[in-house]
């Protein structure tokens, strides 16, 4: 136990998920908490968790002398600085993580009044981060990197509040080898993906199953980390050493998919992956054999000329896309798709193509987000490029390349000027994208895909569920129509919940994993 210095008592780690809306209830667990419990020293004892998703921060409970960590992205920055000034006011020490405050520490340090700002992965500087704090010499910068794939920590599973998740998240890998320009974690997290060992993922997977969660967010980067076309292009190379190196973590990914496979067949896992995967036909299979039901894609763009324009030019389009989406679908895992509008080369008819085209791949779910130039990605740093060119637009005295900093009322949903839209069109437009693809008709057409009338309406539920907290809270700009939908959302995912959960199994005993066959993993 570690006291407060120059005060009385323990002192007490905080880690924060800050949020400006509380739902009572999260569809997934914010899984960095839960690995930076574990990244604690022991000698700090048990951190205090704060997930805002779910409830927002009691600021009694930070006293003079604690530690706050606060977990950042882009956008959830505007709160996380706030609950930085508080923490600091009440005499805490403040320590900001998460990309966006890697990206921006200087900001972090100043409008969150941090004492101390890891970068990147905090797996192992948080700690030091802490110990620091304790005798009262904390570094501004921990310059964290990218941690060996040996390093990753587990989450402490045990931490977690009870009746609160529905699915739980485990990490198998982090980084992705492609470089789309609306993205950030190619640039982050790196393109060298970092494969956590199969027995750890395991593991975890196992005591999540014992405590009862059969659904698990696996939540990576890019699930499918070598395709075949990479396999092609390293294998018509003189040197082989990248061709092997690419075996072994294709290798790894059917260890890992074989021990999945030995699970209780109640279990449900729901990943990232690429298209590309869907040529696979030996890693579909493996996919479905380990219960991987799920799978979030991200197609961007029904056109060649808006595959381009986010220079993802390996996805596919038209026809050839729909039939690619399908193959998932008959490899037993549902798409989530996921589309963006607002790109140059979007036109008055790209809306409904889209959702026609969501349909006729028979996709279980998908989402519609706008175009936003995000920090870390090309997109955000060619954007910000002209608009300094061009004088540089501000809301409220706050430049727009800097939209994270405009309080969520006042800011903008659409920041690129589109060649031949105005872009409260295509505000409107992507909203009623969302209330086509989730009309009552079309939901209830795609639960007949279930069998029992309970799976049916469980569907339906799930599907409502995540219109409202995506669209409208997102997308909506009337205030009134915002809260109607937080407040629906908050019922609808505490009916949810126990959809989701299983009687829990705390005699699970965990499989062993199996070395694959070459053969088998290279598609021979
Ligand atoms: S969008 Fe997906 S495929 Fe593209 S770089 Fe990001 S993680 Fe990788």
């Amino acid at each position: 136990m570690i006291l407060r210095r120059g005060s009385k008592g323990p002192l007490t780690i905080h880690l924060i998920n800050p949020s400006d809306s509380a739902f009572g209830t999260a569809v997934i667990t914010p899984r960095w908490l839960f690995v930076l419990a574990t990244a604690t020293p022991i000698e700090f004892g048990d951190p205090e968790i704060c997930d805002e998703t779910l409830e927002s921060l009691v600021p009694e409970r930070i006293a003079a002398g604690d530690v706050v960590g606060i977990g950042i992205h882009t956008g959830n920055a505007l709160r996380g600085y706030a609950v930085g000034r508080l923490a600091r006011a009440r005499g805490a020490y403040v320590v900001f993580g998460g990309i966006h405050a890697t990206l921006y520490p200087e900001e972090a340090l100043e409008l969150g009044h941090a004492h101390a700002v890891v970068k990147g992965d905090g797996d192992l500087a948080w700690g030091q981060a802490l110990r620091d704090c304790a005798r009262d010499a904390p570094r501004r910068i921990y310059e964290g990197g990218r941690v060996a794939p040996e390093d990753f920590k587990a989450a402490r599973w045990d931490l977690l509040p009870p009746d609160r998740y529905m699915w739980a998240s485990v990490q198998t890998v982090r980084g992705c080898s492609k470089h789309c320009s609306f993205c950030s974690v190619w640039r982050t997290d790196g393109q060298e993906p970092r494969q956590r060992g199969v027995d750890r993922v395991v593991q975890e997977v196992v005591e999540l199953r014992r405590l009862g969660f059969r659904f698990i967010a696996l939540a990576d980067d890019n699930f499918y980390p070598v395709t075949l076309d990479d396999l092609a292009a390293a294998g018509r190379r003189a040197d082989k050493t990248r061709l092997h190196e690419l075996e072994g973590l294709r290798r790894e990914r059917f260890e890992l998919m074989d021990a999945l496979a030995q699970l209780p067949d109640d279990m449900v896992f729901f990943t990232q992956i690429t298209m590309e995967a869907a040529e696979d036909l030996k890693f579909l299979d493996a996919m479905k054999r380990a219960h991987i039901r799920g799978a979030l894609v991200g197609v961007e763009s029904v056109t060649e000329a808006g595959l381009k324009d986010v220079y993802k030019g390996f996805n596919l389009f038209g026809d050839e896309l729909a039939a690619r989406l399908k193959a998932f679908r008959r490899a037993g895992v549902h798409v989530l798709g996921s589309f963006i509008f607002g790109l140059p080369s979007d036109t008055d008819s790209t809306f409904d193509a889209t959702v026609e085209l969501a349909d006729r791949a028979d996709l279980t779910f998908a989402q519609f987000v706008l175009l936003t130039p995000f920090p870390g990605t090309v997109d955000f740093e060619k954007w910000v490029k002209k608009m300094n060119d061009e004088g540089g637009e501000k809301v409220d005295g706050i430049p727009l390349t800097q939209h994270w900093l405009i309080p969520e009322p006042r800011r903008p949903k659409l920041y690129t000027p589109h060649p031949t839209l105005a872009l409260e069109d295509i505000r409107i437009r992507t909203q009623g994208a969302w209330d086509q693809f989730y009309s009552w008709r079309r939901v209830w057409k795609r639960a007949q895909i279930l069998e029992s009338m309970k799976s049916r309406l469980a569907f339906v539920l799930v599907s409502k569920l995540y219109r409202q907290m995506y669209a409208n809270t997102g997308i909506a700009t009337d205030s009134a129509r915002v809260q109607r939908s937080a407040r629906s959302a908050r019922w609808i995912a505490a009916v949810c919940r126990r959809l989701f959960l299983a009687a829990p199994m705390p005699e699970l005993a965990v499989p062993t994993s199996r070395p694959t066959p070459l053969a088998t993993a290279s598609g021979a």
